[in-house]
């Protein structure tokens, strides 16, 4: 047995990191699925026949919210013998979907700080959205004091100066 485990990291919703998978993930023959709320698994879904000697491959992630905007994505991949002997698409298919997904929240993270990214359907917005035309989230972080609508990482108000 062998086993390859990655451990990811971000500051972003569960639903959005779970959307993006699974979009990632169509492309290149994993299945998404979503078992609740808070628990997310993937697996390799065979798609051409190719288990060949009899190897059984398991490949699962799962997702958790740390809080309701930090996701720990957990994959783990457990071959017979070693990786070596595993045939070549499937540690591609997992390099294709870990790749693209983490540039991905890589960005993300900052445009959702920005108040660039819809943190409900992860569509990208206008600068100074306050709501996303699609949902209706609300994006901004609106000032108690003055009502003005601030990005979602703003620490003080930008018209009024308050701390918010
Ligand atoms: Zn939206
Ligand atoms: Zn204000």
């Amino acid at each position: 047995m062998a086993t390859k485990a990655y451990d990811l990291q971000f500051r972003l919703p569960i639903r959005l990191c779970y959307e993006m998978l699974r979009a990632i993930g169509s492309e290149v023959g994993w299945e998404v699925r979503a078992m609740d709320s808070n628990d997310y698994r993937l697996q390799w879904v065979q798609r051409e026949g190719n288990w060949v000697w009899g190897l059984t491959i398991h490949i699962h992630a799962t997702m958790r919210s740390l809080d309701s905007n930090t996701t720990h994505i957990n994959v783990e991949g457990e071959v017979p013998g070693t990786w070596a002997d595993v045939p070549g698409h499937i540690p591609k298919a997992l390099a294709k979907l870990l790749g693209p997904f983490e540039r991905w929240a890589t960005e993300a993270e900052t445009l959702l700080s920005n108040g660039l990214m819809c943190p409900t359907c992860g569509r990208k917005l206008q600068s100074g959205a306050q709501f996303c035309p699609i949902d209706g989230t609300s994006i901004a972080r609106n000032c108690p004091r003055c009502g003005c609508g601030n990005i979602p990482s703003a620490q003080f108000c930008a018209k009024c100066g308050i701390r918010i």
